[in-house]
């Protein structure tokens, strides 16, 4: 009798699991074959084909319907928090991820809004116990959108920075030279971004306030300290990422400084754009050609010289070089390659130690105002890098640093979230502007160029005394490079 009950309870747990299995084969079904206006999952390069959660490999749908709607993670996504409106939430949004995949969906302009407001910051998934990833579930859904990320400026940026990186050099010189000319900042005044329907070029152009006419890997290049040839034990290779390479070119040379003094022997790695923006802007199969050829530098490099780390200064870049993985889970002759490279990254802020610096440090080092440190999100919530960055300034700025209250509320920046959506994006930054003057800082240090662009946009405008700092230019100005700004 009890054998038979064990029996019919195995064929019960059999039953239930082969339905399990067939929910989510038929969950898979609808991500090939749904066809609604909003989720055309036919356009499968466009998609990633698996998502790497921390709970381990998900589909599309089976990750976003790991959200048991608990809500831990209201109250530090910054839509909802500023709302109050729960299709802008985390929740929402996996909520609509579900409903889209299965077909039920019936708004699709309210999915539209909640894919498209979203910050991508993951503060939901650092709250979240089951660690659903709501930024990846987002951008698939953002990638079944029509249209996005297909016109024709993005493709021909996309295009030429790929395939013809000079030429992308060129073309934004000649921007540079239009902008320093005053011309745009003339059309803005005139309101011509919004009479051709893109006033976010306006915002984007009055973020910038400098810009260089010599990019950084033209520099380093030239560098015979970076060269590969004749370097017995190769410790790092600099990774120019597109923010220090194309616009802050002082932040890559503060990094490379830094390198150099504390970290022993490099070299520039001569690479490709991570293929971030390609990523976030619906061109995946552009995303997994750069992801390549960096990945074949690497392993060129790593060929001759053995194992070294590669050292980014953009958290953005840094978070996104360390998920390559995730971008060929269908393609196992790349998964392993891409696996390999994404464990070397290191994000600067991880890199360098309190340990690095002499114990005088802090002594020889300038002396200022109040210091305080904003955690990029995708330093924070990407990379989970908090402790280490602080140890560092603490070192150098002994007590002068301060705390930054809700130091990993999002700024705004994003990427290019404050131009597509400068509203939430100025009531974002207000509450970031707000806790930097609650603690009177003078200088705020960032690990993202992106949080560099927009804070310093607020700051100039409401606190001016202030001025956010990238972190390798701070403990460059810290530890004997250029002088510290007075
Ligand atoms: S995303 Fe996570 S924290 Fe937010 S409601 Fe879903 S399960 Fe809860
Ligand atoms: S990524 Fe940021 S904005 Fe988007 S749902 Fe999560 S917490 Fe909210």
């Amino acid at each position: 009798m009890v054998k038979h009950e064990h029996n019919r309870a195995e064929d019960q747990i059999e039953k239930a699991r082969r339905e399990l299995d067939s929910s989510t084969a038929s969950a898979g079904t609808h991500l090939v074959s749904a066809t609604n206006e909003l989720f055309q999952h036919e356009a499968a390069p466009r998609h990633l084909d698996t998502l790497l959660t921390d709970l381990g490999e998900r589909t599309l749908y089976d990750a976003a319907a790991q959200c048991n709607r608990c809500g831990y993670c209201e109250t530090v996504c910054p839509t909802y928090v500023l709302t109050g409106r729960e299709t802008i939430s985390a929740r929402g949004r996996n909520q609509f991820m579900r409903l889209l995949v299965e077909g039920k969906e019936k708004n699709p302009a309210d999915a539209r809004e909640a894919l498209s407001t979203c910050l991508l910051c993951g503060a939901c998934t650092s709250a979240c116990y089951a660690k659903v990833p709501t930024p990846d579930i987002v951008l698939e859904g953002r990638r079944a959108l029509e249209g996005y990320g297909d016109n024709l400026l993005s493709n021909a940026a996309v295009g030429t920075l790929l395939n013809a990186p000079w030429l992308f050099s060129l073309w934004l010189k000649l921007c540079y030279l239009v902008k320093m000319s005053g011309l745009p900042r003339l059309a803005a005044g005139m309101g011509l971004y919004h009479f051709i329907g893109m006033p976010g070029l306006a915002e984007a152009e009055a973020s910038v306030n400098k810009v260089p006419l010599r990019f950084a890997a033209e520099i380093l290049r030239k560098d015979p300290e970076l060269r590969p040839e004749g370097k017995r034990d190769l410790k790092w290779a600099y990774f120019a990422a597109c923010g220090p390479n194309y616009l802050f070119t002082d932040v890559a040379a503060a990094t490379v400084r830094l390198l150099k003094r504390y970290s022993g022997e490099g070299v520039f790695i001569e690479n490709h754009c991570c293929g971030l923006l390609a990523h976030n802007y619906g061109r995946l199969e552009d995303a997994r050609k750069f992801a390549q050829k960096n990945i074949e530098i690497y392993e060129a490099l790593r060929s001759s010289h053995g194992d070294f780390a590669i050292i980014a200064d953009c958290a953005s870049c840094a978070a996104f070089m360390k998920s390559y993985e995730q971008l060929f889970t269908a393609d196992p002759s790349w998964r392993k390659r891409a696996a390999d490279f994404a464990a070397a990254v290191k994000d600067i802020l991880e890199f360098v130690n309190p340990e690095d610096f002499p114990s005088t440090a802090r002594a020889q080092a300038p002396q200022g105002g109040t210091v305080t440190y904003h955690d990029s999100c995708r330093a924070c919530h990407g990379q989970g890098i908090r402790r280490e960055p602080r140890a560092v300034i603490r070192k150098l700025a002994g007590k002068r640093y301060v705390e930054l209250p809700e130091s990993e509320w999002c700024c705004g920046g994003a990427g290019a979230f404050a131009f597509t959506q400068p509203e939430i994006s100025g009531q974002v930054l207000d509450r970031k502007l707000r806790n930097i003057a609650s603690v009177q800082a003078q200088t705020v240090v960032v690990g993202a160029t992106s949080c560099l662009i927009q804070i310093n946009a607020g700051l100039r405008a409401a606190y001016p005394s202030a001025e956010a700092v990238h972190y390798s230019v701070f403990l460059d100005r810290m530890t004997g490079g250029s002088p510290v700004k007075k």
